[in-house]
Formats: structure tokens, C-alpha cells, sequence
């Protein structure tokens, strides 16, 4: 174990693969804390308040927004990172940071953006957080960007098309494009940010769901995730009943879920034995569930594909949100000057259109709708 209390296996902020601009190392805080810093900094996190989860920001006070998400997975993160001694800086800097790519409106919102760059090389959310942290945060004299470490830009880059990991392994070779090309991994504290997004989302979902109305807890009997965790916490507390039993059974789904991955992460690393990073990215994904506990997941996230993300009211937004975001962008290809003057000044005309979309929150994107084609979908009060 090194000085730090961490283990072996973990990212160790003092050995980091460094930053693209080298920087002189900050007096009082760690290479990662100070990742996190310039996160919680930046201008694109301080919009994530504004972004659509699943239900639109305006819908109602309570529900999740990509902030308050993006911190439920730092929370948890935190948490899993403790009990396996890994680098907790890290973990929350890539947990604030891994939605920050993310559009207005949700999936709706991504998807449109991704047809209407079909033949200007594709929106992906994940390649975008990454472009929002290695170059369109505007926050530094000498360099674009925020210039984080490696670590925390490899764990922001969650998925990637071959296609634009060849682009990145151009731009910067042996770069974090590559382990999409070699399929190795990355760090641990990356791979436990992807299951803690899923326990996150999985758990606020159904939450959300049913206090919207949109599900119920009658219909929640089939899921056995959530079922049996209901079931015992109407053994303990009979007659708990309503929000009070929805929070008992969330909590402990929430925390079986925490301890499962604890359990099998140690086991496999016990089983591999990566002596450091590097032998950790050579392995197969170790941070993982048990294969029980894979499978209920796996139920729980078909339950809310059917019945919440694909609900009527739902629907009735997404096809809304798409034509927000399609004629935007017409609007702004057929006339760039109506863009903000960093954006209309860009010479890539369709990626600073993308560029400026994704970085909009659901009302600045439905005012400007508005502005430009006099149309009001999606607005605050409809
Ligand atoms: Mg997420």
C-alpha cells in the first residue's frame, strides 16, 4: 500500500500519465483533487442543473436533473472507491464530469443531434463530455480547455466508435482513444463509475417514476430487484406504506447493490492480482456484479425501458425534443451568425453547430427555438 492509503492496484495521483499541457504540480492538493476542482469549476457543469434526466427540468422541483445524477454517482462512486482503496479524487472528478457531453432533453436530444450530424462525423455524448473538458471550456490563458490528467479524461471517454478512436489516436497517439482500438481496459476507479452511473440511474428512476405517477409500485411486483427489497421491508415495518416504504426498498436495493460490487470486484482482484495500473488495463473488466446480481440489474433496466423511458408522456417530449433540436440546427447551418460569436466564428461550420446545441440547457434551447423558427415546444409553464 502506498503512502497515500491506497491500494496497489489503484490510480495513484503522484504516478499519473500527466496532463496534455504540463502544469507544475499544485501545493496543497493532488493531481486528481485538482481534477475535480476545475469540474466543479467549469461552466458546462454548472449547466448540467438545467439538463433533462428524464423528465424535463421544469416538469417539477424534485426530480433528477444531470447535476443532481451526476452527484448521486459521485456519492456512490465515493463510497465503493473507500472499501477497495481506491483514489476517491478521481472517482468523483470523473463522476461529476461523465454527463457534461450530454445535450438538452436527454437521449431525445442526443439522438436528434446524431442524425442531423450523420454526414459531419456523428454526435456521441460520451466523446463530447471529452471535447467539453479537452477543449470548449474556455477557462485558461495558455491552453483550451480544462487540461485534465489522463486518468480522468480515460474515464470520461466511457464509450467510443472504432471510428473515432482512430480520429483521437491521430490527434494524440497513445492517447485515450487507444484502448478502444486494442480492447484493453481502463482504471479501476473508471470502471467503477460506469456501475455506479447504472446503480444511480436504476435506483432515481424508479423513484422518480413512481413519484411522477407515471409507474407504480403494484407495477414494480414483477422486478425482482426492487420486489424483494419491498417485500422485506414490509416484513420489518408492517404497514409502511407510500414514499416512506418506496425510500425503505430503494435504500436497500441501493446498498445490496453497493456491497455486491464490493464483493466481486475484491474477488476478482484477488483472482488477478494487478500489481499496478497498467496491469489492471491489460485484465478483463474487474469492478463488475456478481452474475446474479448482472442479471436482476439487466430486469430492472428492461422494466423501465418498457414502462417509463418508452411511457406515452415521455414520448409525447422526446418527439418534441427532437424537432427542437432538428430545426435548430437547420436554423443555425442555413445561418451561423445567429449563434453566439465564439461558435459563428468556427470554420467547421456543422461541428460548432453541434458544439453549440450540446452545451445548451432545455430552456435556453427551447427560447431560442422560439427566437428563431416562432414555434414554443417544450417551454417552462405548457
Ligand atoms: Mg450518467
Amino acid at each position: 500500500m502506498n503512502p497515500a492509503g491506497l491500494a496497489p492496484y489503484a490510480c495513484d495521483p503522484a504516478r499519473s500519465r500527466g496532463r496534455r499541457h504540463p502544469e507544475a504540480a499544485a501545493p496543497t492538493r493532488t493531481q486528481y483533487q485538482r481534477d475535480r476542482d476545475r469540474i466543479v469549476h467549469s461552466t458546462a457543469f454548472r449547466r448540467l442543473v438545467y439538463k433533462t434526466q428524464v423528465f424535463l427540468n421544469h416538469e417539477g422541483d424534485l426530480f433528477r436533473t444531470r447535476l443532481t445524477h451526476s452527484i448521486e454517482v459521485a456519492q456512490l462512486g465515493r463510497s465503493i472507491a473507500r472499501s477497495l482503496k481506491l483514489d476517491e479524487d478521481l472517482v468523483e472528478a470523473i463522476a461529476l464530469a461523465h454527463d457534461l457531453g450530454h445535450t438538452p432533453f436527454g437521449h431525445a436530444g442526443q439522438d436528434a443531434l446524431n442524425e442531423c450530424m450523420a454526414n459531419h462525423g456523428g454526435f456521441e455524448h460520451n466523446l463530447q463530455s471529452l471535447r467539453v473538458v479537452d477543449e470548449l471550456e474556455e477557462r485558461y490563458p495558455e491552453f483550451d480547455g480544462l487540461n485534465l490528467t489522463f486518468e480522468t479524461r480515460e474515464g470520461i471517454l466511457k464509450h467510443c466508435s472504432r471510428e473515432n478512436a482512430q480520429r483521437l489516436e491521430a490527434q494524440q497517439p497513445g492517447g485515450v482513444g487507444r484502448r478502444f482500438m486494442d480492447g484493453s481496459q481502463p482504471g479501476l476507479e473508471a470502471q467503477l463509475c460506469n456501475l455506479a452511473d447504472e446503480i444511480a440511474y436504476n435506483a432515481h428512476d424508479i423513484d422518480d417514476g413512481v413519484r411522477s405517477g407515471l409507474i407504480t409500485l403494484e407495477q414494480l411486483h414483477g422486478v425482482e430487484l426492487f420486489d424483494q427489497f419491498r417485500a422485506q421491508a414490509g416484513a420489518q415495518y408492517p404497514g409502511l406504506h407510500g414514499r416512506r416504504l418506496l425510500y425503505e426498498s430503494i435504500r436497500r436495493m441501493l446498498s445490496e447493490q453497493v456491497y455486491d460490487v464490493i464483493d466481486t470486484t475484491l474477488a476478482n482482484l484477488r483472482a488477478a492480482t494487478p500489481g499496478d495500473v497498467d496491469a489492471v488495463r491489460a485484465q478483463r473488466p474487474l469492478v463488475a456484479f456478481s452474475e446474479s446480481m448482472r442479471a436482476a440489474s439487466l430486469g430492472l433496466k428492461r422494466f423501465l425501458m418498457q414502462n417509463l423511458y418508452r411511457h406515452p408522456q415521455v414520448a409525447a417530449m422526446t418527439g418534441q425534443a427532437r424537432q427542437v433540436v432538428r430545426e435548430l440546427f437547420a436554423a443555425y447551418m442555413n445561418d451561423p451568425s445567429q449563434m453566439q460569436s465564439a461558435f459563428a466564428a468556427r470554420t467547421d461550420s456543422a461541428r460548432s453547430v453541434a458544439d453549440y446545441i450540446a452545451g445548451m440547457t432545455d430552456r435556453f434551447a427551447s427560447r431560442e427555438h422560439k427566437r428563431l423558427t416562432g414555434t414554443e415546444l417544450l417551454a417552462p409553464g405548457q
